[in-house]
């Protein structure tokens, strides 16, 4: 399949409160966000008109610029209108979000006190992250680096510059012939996959890790007030690798990667069961619910 690169699309973007034409929005090459990571993103998906807990993910990347230093000259309810205003603009109903927020090219140096900071959001069809037959389970690779610990970076952050090792995580599984990878914390504990939170099923329960060092996701919040309702019993706790071999079941939960069964992490197998299959099914009904319902049923 040929590649559509990214600047070259037809559509709009919300670009600092104006909509552009997609090929218009262009930043210098000379940006503080591209040299020094200064910058912070969502990835947000909409159902049928409707973005999927769209004021948690404004909410998520203005907290997220505060754990950069800096703040967005936008209102959570701005962005939330912004974020709509894109999706129409572009005639989509079912689509992935992508607002960034970056310190501009004022100041080129570590110290950026002067920098202003710019918003754009981009959306567009990304009907599947993990392509096939997805009740099969997907193959996860261990990797090598670490989620590092929260006084080496700001892990609560949905911060660019955590994605270096997420991508040099994923391009080793990929070379090795996996789909993802699982990465470990600092501690060698089981952290997450490389854009998605991980839940075990171990003897009936449902197992994640304590999200203390990477994202504490709005999927994966879901995913546990689903669970929850369905009387499973959801427990948040340390996850060490070797625990994995009392894993019956394994999937990941992201905004791109909604609830994905997983059937094979490292040397570990898994066969995706009744429980991945329910929250599969309950997740997919929920993100379909008018905003207020999906409140109603997550409260
Ligand atoms: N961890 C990482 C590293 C991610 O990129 C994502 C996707 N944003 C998640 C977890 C899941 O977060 P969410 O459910 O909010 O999309």
């Amino acid at each position: 399949m040929a590649l559509v690169p990214f600047d070259d699309r037809e559509g709009f973007i919300w670009w600092n409160g104006k909509t552009l034409p997609w090929r218009d929005a262009k930043l210098h090459v000379l940006t503080h966000g591209l040299h020094y990571a200064s910058a912070v993103f969502e990835g947000e998906r909409a159902y049928n008109g409707n973005i999927f807990r769209l004021r948690d993910h404004s909410e998520r990347l203005i907290n997220s610029a505060g754990l950069l230093g800096f703040t967005i000259p936008w209102s959570a309810e701005q962005i939330d209108a912004a974020c709509i205003e894109a999706v129409r603009a572009n005639g989509l109903t079912d689509a992935y979000v992508r607002p960034i927020a970056w310190r501009g090219s004022e100041q080129l140096a570590v110290s950026a006190q002067l920098t202003t900071i710019n918003l754009a959001i981009a959306t567009w069809a990304w009907p599947s992250y993990f392509a096939g037959d997805k009740m099969k389970g997907i193959r996860l690779a261990i990797s090598d680096w670490l989620r590092p610990d929260p006084r080496t970076a700001p892990t609560a952050s949905k911060a660019t510059g955590l994605y270096m090792t997420g991508t040099l995580s994923k391009h080793d599984a990929e070379a090795r012939g996996f789909d993802d990878a699982l990465m470990l914390d600092w501690r060698g504990r089981i952290a997450e996959a490389t854009g998605a939170n991980v839940f075990f099923v171990i003897n009936g329960d449902l197992h994640t890790p304590t999200p203390d060092c990477f994202l504490d996701g709005i999927t994966r919040r879901s995913v546990m007030a689903l669970a929850r309702s369905r009387q499973i019993n959801v427990i948040e706790r340390p996850i060490m690798p070797e625990e994995m071999a009392n894993a019956t079941e394994v999937f990941l939960a992201g905004t791109a990667a909604e609830v994905t069964p997983v059937r094979q992490i490292g040397d570990y197998t898994f066969t995706p069961g009744a429980i991945t299959e329910a929250l599969v099914r309950d997740y997919t009904q929920l993100v379909q619910l008018p905003p207020e319902e999906v409140a109603r049923r997550l409260a």
